[in-house]
């Protein structure tokens, strides 16, 4: 059976007890403190290895060029140049946490491995849109694919081990990055999309399954590592992923899931609980059970969420 890797948790939430409250808002969000603070990027990093992370992801989620360069003033080499920082700053976490292991302490992966993050385009447009995917009806997909290739390009080129394709509200995005990956024919990505509460639907209203399974497909052969969702409340999550594996026994499709806390974000409010709120905790076993073979945590879940999972999945593993 196929490896199950467990992910790192949300970067903001964790980022958050080094630098205190002041990072959802901004229209750099974590990306900002590839400028302003790297030592606390390495020690949220560190966080989460030393929590059981396989696999951590850099704070580029919503790096761009267009953002750095109108709300922190840097040139286009200069912005590029952070998507380097971002991957140099999880490699000084991995050799810190290797070193530490070294010394005899906390052995629980001795060789993680780093997902360079991509968010939606919607992402650096600040305005909660990769919740909604509304702005792929009026961008096509040359444009999509041009916006991302510098990005992508300079996190391959930094020696990411893999891409985080996440957070994707709509089908045309994701079409135009797997369009788009056939350019870098030796790299791997998860595909992992931003999915409505009613079980079955991406954000933009198209199937989840079909359009996932669609770019499984168009991909050049093992070049998708996993499609999945992220960012959900757990509750909401099992619905999307359930029949994947029923459907296609010929082939085993990798699925990822890192779900939010299960509150609700609002610009007016910031996090809130949700009344119905859900752990993800208590989805684990039913996810992996489903084919999830890449698991963690998304926003508002922290390097103790991670230490959790890892605890269900050993748990889960002793018994399949
Ligand atoms: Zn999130």
């Amino acid at each position: 059976m196929q490896e199950v890797k467990i992910l790192d948790g949300g970067f903001s939430t964790q980022l958050a007890t080094h630098v205190g409250d002041i990072i959802d808002g901004d229209p750099l969000w974590t990306a900002r403190f590839l400028i302003t603070n790297p030592k606390a990027i390495i020690h949220t990093h560190l966080d989460f290895l030393k929590a059981g992370a396989d696999i951590i992801l850099t704070n580029t989620y919503q790096a761009s060029i267009d953002g750095f360069s109108k709300y922190m003033n840097i040139t286009e080499e200069e912005s590029l140049n952070l998507f380097c920082k971002a991957v140099d700053y999880a490699k000084e976490a991995r050799n810190l946490y290797k070193q530490g292991i070294e010394n005899g302490k906390n052995i629980i992966n001795a060789s993680p491995l780093i997902a360079g993050s991509i968010g939606p385009y919607g992402a650096c447009l600040h305005d909660a849109s990769e919740y909604s995917g509304k702005y792929c009806s009026s961008v096509s997909e040359e444009m999509l694919i041009n916006w991302h290739r510098p990005r992508i390009q300079k996190l391959l080129n930094s020696g990411v081990d893999m891409l985080a394709i996440e957070t994707i509200p709509c089908k045309k995005e994701a079409q135009a990055l797997v369009k788009l990956l056939r350019e870098f024919p030796n790299s791997k990505a998860w595909l992992s999309f931003s999915c409505r509460s009613d079980g079955k639907s991406i954000a933009d209203g198209s199937n989840f399954q079909h359009v996932a399974l669609q770019c499984y497909r168009q991909a050049l052969p093992g070049q998708i590592l996993a499609i999945g969702v992220n960012c959900i409340p757990p509750q909401n999550a099992t619905s999307l992923l359930k029949g994947i594996n029923d459907n296609c026994k010929e082939e085993f499709v990798p699925l990822i899931i890192y779900p939010n806390s299960g509150e609700r974000y609002t610009l007016e409010h910031g996090w809130m609980k949700h009344e119905e709120g859900h752990s993800l905790h208590e989805f684990i076993h039913e996810w992996l059970n489903l084919g999830v073979r890449y698991i963690g945590g998304c926003c508002r879940t922290n390097a103790v969420d991670v230490e959790k999972i890892r605890a269900e999945v050993e748990k889960w593993k002793s018994n399949n």
